[in-house]
């Protein structure tokens, strides 16, 4: 469970990136952001593995609040809630296992990768978690011979490999054409169902969010002006 209270962002330059605050994410949810640009969504999304750190009140994950987290604790934070980019975050020239495995293995696996010596758990895991987003023909392709889609589907792979509780989507279909992000956010919804990993997107277009959203929460300047189902949003546009 993820609970905001009362959290505001103010970055350094002094604009609000949130402002007060509240909500609560339970187990197993796939919630959609929406709200314009500069609304606060990708900040709201960092915030809870710590990308970017609230300046005051509490963020709770798991009965912690992590805005008192430091290293090795902000480092196992981020193994249990994965991330998924806009623009895919892979190491270009190396291949997909590789960068499926980065997430996993760490600086120690960076090593052992660079001489191809991965465990076979480790092998393993790797095409399984290829295999749930159909992507597992492409292990020895370098990541940049892959399409967009193809890439997105392979970062969501590489999250898996962690065995997350949580998996953030920031902006994660906003590079891509509309049947492909159809496609990924398919895998992002199946994944969400199958695993009970509590999945929260940021989306530009709220006819997607609309059709993926189990619940909806539109932010506009740093603030959460709607927070419901979908059902709820429909009466009132
Ligand atoms: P969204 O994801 O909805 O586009 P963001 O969370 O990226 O919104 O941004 C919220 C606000 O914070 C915007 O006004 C943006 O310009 C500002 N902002 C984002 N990142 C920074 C930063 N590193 N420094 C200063 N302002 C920032
Ligand atoms: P390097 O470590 O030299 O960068 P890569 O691991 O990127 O090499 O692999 C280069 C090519 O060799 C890949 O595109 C792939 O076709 C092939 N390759 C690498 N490892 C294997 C493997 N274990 N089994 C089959 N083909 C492999």
């Amino acid at each position: 469970m993820i609970e905001f209270k009362d959290v505001s962002l103010v970055y350094p330059n002094g604009t609000k990136g949130l402002k007060n605050v509240n909500v609560t994410i339970n187990e197993g949810e796939f919630v959609v952001i929406v709200g314009l640009s500069g609304a606060g969504k990708s900040t709201f999304i960092r915030s809870i593995n710590r990308l970017v750190t609230p300046t005051s009140g509490e963020l709770i994950v798991d009965n912690q609040n992590i805005l008192t987290y430091r290293n090795t604790d902000l480092r196992k934070l981020r193994t249990k809630v994965g991330m998924i980019f806009q623009n895919y975050n892979l190491v270009k020239r190396s291949n997909v296992l590789k960068n499926v495995l980065a997430g996993r293995l760490g600086y120690t696996g960076t090593l052992r990768s660079m001489f191809n010596l991965f465990k076979k758990e480790d092998m393993a895991l790797a095409y399984e978690s290829l295999k749930r987003v159909n992507i597992e023909e492409k292990l020895y392709n370098r990541a940049d011979e892959l399409s967009g889609g193809q890439q997105q589907r392979v970062s969501i792979a590489r999250v898996l490999t962690q065995k997350p509780r949580y998996i953030l989507a920031d902006e994660p279909v906003a590079s891509l054409d509309p049947p492909t992000s159809h496609q990924v956010m398919t895998y992002l919804k199946k994944i969400n169902k199958e695993d009970n990993i509590t999945t929260i997107v940021n989306l530009h277009f709220i006819d997607m969010a609309m059709e993926y959203a189990d619940r909806i929460i539109g932010m506009r300047a740093g603030e959460v002006v709607f927070d419901g189902p979908v059902s709820e949003v429909t009466e009132k546009t």
